[in-house]
């Protein structure tokens, strides 16, 4: 009876594991089709600068509109996408309709918005990344210096020799870069310092326990000061309360980004947001 279960138990690991193979492979072929059948789309969340209270950035957050199982998070297929290479064509795809989008809020508007867009670690070392760049600002005629690149630190130090290549040839175009969830992964402070990397982004896992946790507090205040010092510009992910926004404020922490500011939202709404020019985006306590 023991031998039974044994082989019951063999026998459903293995179906599980062939229905995760199968699920994984019906997603990757699904994924190779979702971008001539227009299924993805981007979401944009505001950036809001502490003193002055306005928008002054969004990041795009691309999502996924699955014929069958509705929408799908990033955090799911942009590993897949990492894995069999789609990320190149994806993340093409993101760049030109993030900039498409960021020029014409500004033609609508009249106001202009800093477009930050997260690369993968295979986009960055894509030998075409700058060429694929210079023609998705050519194309829309966005101004360089409203674009900003997110790369995480695995991203950048993996080889920060070839890295120092590259983030030349971003900035030589004019871009601004940033490294995004700070804190999370290895930095080497010694390339940290010859980066031309324009600001920091904490991670949200510091930001959560604020303002009770006072290690996280400690660390998010040593990361602005040494951010500063660096002089570069200092963003919060994740701020999720009035009271961590108080304390960010505190903190020297230039500019925020959390759903208490606003959660990832389609042009529209960000075109709102845009057209109360000069009227405080911060949220009425
Ligand atoms: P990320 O770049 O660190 O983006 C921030 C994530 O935190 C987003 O999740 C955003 O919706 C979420 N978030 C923002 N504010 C809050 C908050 O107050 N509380 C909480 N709990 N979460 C908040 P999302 O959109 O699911 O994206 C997840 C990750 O997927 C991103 O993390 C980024 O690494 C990746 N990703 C998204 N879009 C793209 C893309 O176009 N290209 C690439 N390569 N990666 C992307
Ligand atoms: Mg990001
Ligand atoms: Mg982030
Ligand atoms: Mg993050």
């Amino acid at each position: 009876h023991a031998k039974n279960c044994g082989k019951n138990n063999a026998k459903l690991y293995s179906s599980s594991l062939t229905m995760q193979i199968m699920s994984h492979v019906k997603l990757e072929v699904g994924l190779r089709k979702a971008l001539q059948n227009h299924e993805l789309y981007l979401l944009y969340q505001p950036q809001i600068d502490v003193r002055s209270t306005e928008i002054v950035g969004v990041e795009a957050l691309v999502r996924w509109r699955h014929p069958e199982r509705g929408i799908i998070s990033p955090t799911e297929f942009i590993p897949l996408a990492e894995e069999t290479g789609l990320i190149v064509p994806i993340g093409e795809w993101v760049l030109r309709t993030a900039c498409n989008q960021a020029k014409s809020w500004q033609r609508q508007t009249r106001r202009s918005v800093r477009m930050a867009v997260n690369l993968s670690a295979k986009q960055f070392k894509d030998e075409n990344l700058s060429q694929i760049v210079v023609s998705a600002l050519d194309d829309t005629g966005l101004d360089p210096r409203l674009l900003e690149l997110e790369l995480t630190e695995g991203t950048l130090m993996d080889d920060a020799k070839a890295t120092l290549v590259t983030l030349e040839q971003l900035r030589g175009i004019g871009v601004y870069l940033s490294i995004d969830d700070f804190g999370t992964g290895y930095s080497s402070m010694n390339y940290l310092k010859r980066f031309d990397v324009r600001s920091l982004k904490i991670d949200r896992s510091f930001i959560c326990g604020l303002p009770q946790d006072s290690e996280n507090a400690a660390i998010t205040r040593a990361i602005i000061a040494m951010a500063h010092g660096l002089k570069m510009v200092v963003v919060a992910e994740g701020v999720e309360t009035g009271e961590q926004l108080v304390l960010l404020e505190q903190f020297g922490c230039d500019l925020v980004q959390g759903y208490y500011l606003g959660h990832p939202a389609s042009p529209d709404v960000i075109a709102g947001m845009l057209q109360k020019a000069g009227t405080a985006a911060l949220p009425q306590e």
